[in-house]
């Protein structure tokens, strides 16, 4: 791995402070190996430390280094897809399974803030923001649908309602979860890892596991170390590269950007967000924005897929924030980063075993704070022996990607292109 330090982010300049982690030398010996110290493994470490399991976790660079330290902090329910593409995808009861899940994420993730009292700007309440009645229409469909399943936080926003959220002009409507909500990404994942070193779990960074020998005891190899466990849990999305090539046969990393402005002052950022809300748009690539702490608009968007990190982030993204805030032309960007979530073609996560003591969870294609919290818990009851909810999970297709990976890229590139040109013309 090229970098294996923080980017120049807004969440690594007001991280909160943690321990110099060491690397693995020589062997040791455990109940469960998880690679990667994203949400993903971080919550399944921690689920698995309270069932008693005892866990070593091999980070590559550092804790939060990947997806899970650069998002956009936005806590969205349910899945990349929704629930009516799982209903189509899975058998009935599998599919209610799949979908009773679809709200649990987000509940997961706050009640591991409450349980240990981690600091993160938790921040209630996100909003779907809806371009035309097309959109608008799809939102309310999604409502009945989530409320088929127990969700009832939608409220829907006609164009006024939603000139009250957001101080932008661009919206006939959207629709208020009042379950979603925002957090400081890094900080979260910082505050899981403290907490699973509270529970007696080892974090080893700057330690990427090479190389694994499958077999009745699994050994994970680092440059100058090994981990024997029982079992292993694979949990480096995006960042995972060949390590296990048949998982990187079935996705595709893809770079998305973000930048920070200077912290606005009172009345300019409660003209913007009145009530701290985070907001999404209904594109298909879609803009995503909302506020920090300190008061920063942080703005995100733009997919490249494959996830080369482009020369100048901001001639990208500050165009976005400005056809959103034309107000903010003024505005320093003081921050801006990239970070790669993982792709699957049906944009719905891959759950599994590969053989029988290695697990995996990867894809969640762009939305994944919330389901990478539910995914950690269904890996721990999984090793603990309660498998249905992870094999639900397990049994959603995974499809190769048209064209391997030489043409991947440019196959999936333009099918964005087709969604994207929808979205602009409105149809
Ligand atoms: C810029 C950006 C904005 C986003 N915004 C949002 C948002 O607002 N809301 C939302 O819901 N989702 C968002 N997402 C998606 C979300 O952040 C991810 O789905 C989620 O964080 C994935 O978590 P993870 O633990 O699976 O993977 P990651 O957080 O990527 O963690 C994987 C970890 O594994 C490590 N690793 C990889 N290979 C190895 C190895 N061989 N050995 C050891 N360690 C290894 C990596 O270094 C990394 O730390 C965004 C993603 C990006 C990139």
């Amino acid at each position: 791995m090229a970098h294996t330090d923080y980017p120049l982010s807004y969440y690594a300049a007001t991280a909160t402070p943690a321990p110099q982690r060491p690397r693995l030398f020589g062997e040791v010996e455990t109940d469960v190996c998880v690679v990667g110290a994203g949400y993903t493994g971080l919550s399944s470490a921690l689920f698995l430390l309270e069932s008693g399991f005892r866990v070593v976790l091999l980070e590559a660079a550092k804790v939060g280094f990947g997806a899970s330290g650069r998002n956009g902090g936005q806590i969205v329910n349910s899945y990349s897809r929704d629930i009516d593409v799982i209903e189509r995808n899975l058998p009935t009861e599998q599919a209610r399974l799949v979908g009773d899940m679809a709200f649990e994420g987000g509940r997961i993730l706050r009640a591991l803030v409450a349980r240990y009292n981690i600091p993160c700007d938790l921040k209630d309440g996100g909003v779907f923001a809806a371009f035309t009645s097309r959109q608008m229409a799809h939102l309310q469909a999604q409502k009945k649908l989530w409320e088929r399943y127990g969700h009832d936080q939608l409220e829907p926003l006609d164009e006024r309602d939603i000139r009250a959220v957001v101080g932008s002009q661009r919206y006939v409507g959207g629709m208020l979860d009042r379950s979603g909500g925002h957090i400081h990404p890094l900080n979260l994942a910082l505050g899981e890892a403290a907490a699973v070193e509270a529970l007696g779990g080892a974090i080893y960074e700057q330690s990427p596991a090479v190389r694994i020998e499958y077999g009745a005891e699994p050994l994970v190899h680092t440059p100058a170390g090994r981990v024997r466990a029982k079992f292993v849990i694979l949990a480096g999305n995006a960042y995972l590269n060949d390590l296990v090539p048949e998982l990187a046969a079935k996705s595709m990393p893809c770079g998305t950007q973000v930048i920070a402005t200077e912290p606005l002052d009172e009345t300019l950022a409660a003209s913007l967000l009145p009530q701290d809300y985070c907001v999404e748009d209904c594109n298909y690539l879609l803009d995503y924005y909302r506020l920090s702490a300190e008061r920063r608009l942080i703005y995100g968007g733009g997919v490249i897929y494959g996830a080369r990190d482009p020369q100048d982030i901001i001639a990208i993204i500050r165009p976005k924030m400005l056809r959103t805030f034309p107000q903010l032309r003024q505005v320093k960007i003081d921050y801006a980063w990239s970070g790669n979530f993982l792709l699957t073609l049906s944009r719905l996560p891959q759950v599994g075993r590969i053989g029988d003591n290695v697990y995996y969870s990867q894809g969640c294609s762009g939305h994944g704070v919330t389901y990478t919290h539910l995914a950690g818990k269904l890996l721990a009851e999984a090793l603990r022996g309660q498998a249905e909810r992870f094999d639900a999970f397990a049994a959603l297709p995974h499809y190769p990607f048209p064209g391997g990976r030489l043409l991947r890229v440019p196959f999936t590139a333009l099918g964005a292109w087709y969604y994207n040109l929808r979205d602009q013309l409105g149809v």
